[in-house]
């Protein structure tokens, strides 16, 4: 039997960057997966890495704040891995011109005209400039992060704590993190409804060189160091009816085929943008990537939900019940809903996650699981 400090489930960014912060600060660590590293949403991610426009506000506060972090972070780990040459964003109706023209991050506005100097397979677009992006392989950066972890191949039914321990087959650890991605959480976290989001990267060999990541609803990246461009969406939400799935996740009821016509979709939209000349398809990517409504990353303690209610009911009523003295599952962390953006938050958010665990500094609020809990507990 091998007694961890710490038992990561799930790795992907976010178990992974948990497991390179807590063994810099000399813990042990296990780290758990069915799939394998970077096997769920983070072997599929694109992976882009980009600043979000307009006007400053507590969300894109914290995407850039991430994004300056994670940039500097992973030319450091692994500059093999990252290709930083900026993002053209091109309006869309999620992003019109104002959105993207009206904000305090750097860019330039490049027209129809200048695009078509800098490369004649451009298509008629236009677009603004933002040299602060990059696109990054994620297996590559997931294998380096956890190169010196002990890693278990497993698929965990259940959590048994005992004696101060979490054991898990023959690995015993103190404390645990759940870093599950769309899996199904090992305890109730009723506060925490993650949706599953689907998507498709389609990594192409083509001879045309795209000097820069392009971004309207789908993503092209620049020429990667590995010679190939991935090109990627996430579009489709689990929780509506209407949709069939194209990947396997715990909460999925259908599983269908399509490969081709997504593809063939995908393709035709990044020919909108820029003409990809003798395109060869190499390999495809599907996967589901976790999301709440408030489109804010989570992560600290777990709050038991029911006992908290139990033994303080008045929050229920908005009375003020400080967080420490809320229940709480023992040792137990968590570490999810990282969005379209996991591998911007990875890094920046599990090194404030082991702060917090291991030295007591405060978390920003609007990342922390009391949060959650409080809003769906005065709701409910
Ligand atoms: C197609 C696509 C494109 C994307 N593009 C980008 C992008 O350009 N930029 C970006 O930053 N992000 C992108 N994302 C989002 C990004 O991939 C996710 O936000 C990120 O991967 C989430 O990381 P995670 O570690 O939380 O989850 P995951 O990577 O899904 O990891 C969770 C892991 O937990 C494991 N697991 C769960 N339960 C159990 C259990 N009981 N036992 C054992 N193992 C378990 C799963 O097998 C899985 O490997 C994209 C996602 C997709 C799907």
């Amino acid at each position: 039997m091998k007694i961890y400090d710490f038992l990561i489930i799930g790795a992907g960014s976010a178990g992974c960057s948990m497991a390179y912060f807590l063994q810099k600060e000399n813990k042990s660590v296990a780290l758990i997966d069915r799939e394998g590293i970077a096997g769920g949403a983070s072997g599929a991610a694109g992976a882009f890495l980009s600043p979000l426009p307009g006007k400053k506000n507590p969300y894109n506060s914290l995407v850039n704040a991430a994004l300056e972090y994670s940039l500097d972070f992973y030319e450091k780990l692994l500059s093999k891995a990252v290709d930083k040459k900026g993002v053209l964003r091109v309006a869309d109706s999620n992003f019109d011109e104002k959105k993207l023209s009206q904000n305090s991050i750097k860019h330039k506005y490049l027209d129809s005209k200048k695009l078509h100097e800098i490369s004649k397979n451009f298509m008629n677009i236009d677009g603004f400039f933002y040299e602060n992006a990059a696109v990054i392989d994620p297996l590559q950066i997931c294998l380096e992060l956890t190169k010196k972890c002990d890693f278990y191949k497993r698929d965990v039914k259940e959590l048994c704590f005992k004696d101060g321990f979490y054991t898990i087959d023959d690995i015993k650890a103190r404390s645990i993190i759940l870093a599950q991605g769309v899996g199904s959480s090992l305890v109730e976290i009723p506060y925490m409804k993650i949706s599953p989001i689907f998507g498709l990267r389609v990594d192409v060999k083509t001879t045309t060189k795209v000097p820069f990541n392009i971004h309207k609803s789908i993503s092209v990246s620049t020429n990667k160091q590995d010679g190939t461009i991935s090109i990627g969406a996430t579009q489709q939400r689990h929780d509506d009816e209407k949709m069939e799935c194209l990947t396997t996740c715990d909460k999925c009821a259908y599983y269908i085929n399509s490969d081709e016509v997504q593809i063939a979709t995908l393709l035709k939209q990044a020919e909108e943008l820029i003409k990809l000349e003798d395109l060869e398809v190499v390999k495809t990517y599907k996967g589901a990537r976790a999301t709440i409504k408030s489109y804010f990353p989570v992560i600290g303690k777990v709050v038991d939900y029911e006992r908290s209610l139990k033994k303080h009911p008045s929050i229920k009523n908005g009375t003020k019940i400080p967080p420490e003295m809320l229940e709480y599952y023992p040792n137990m962390y968590l570490i999810n809903a990282l969005g379209s953006r996991g591998f911007v938050y990875g890094p920046y958010l599990a090194k404030i996650l082991t702060k917090s665990i291991l030295h007591n500094e405060t978390m920003p609020k609007e990342v922390s699981t009391e949060k959650l809990f409080y809003k769906a507990a005065r709701k409910n």
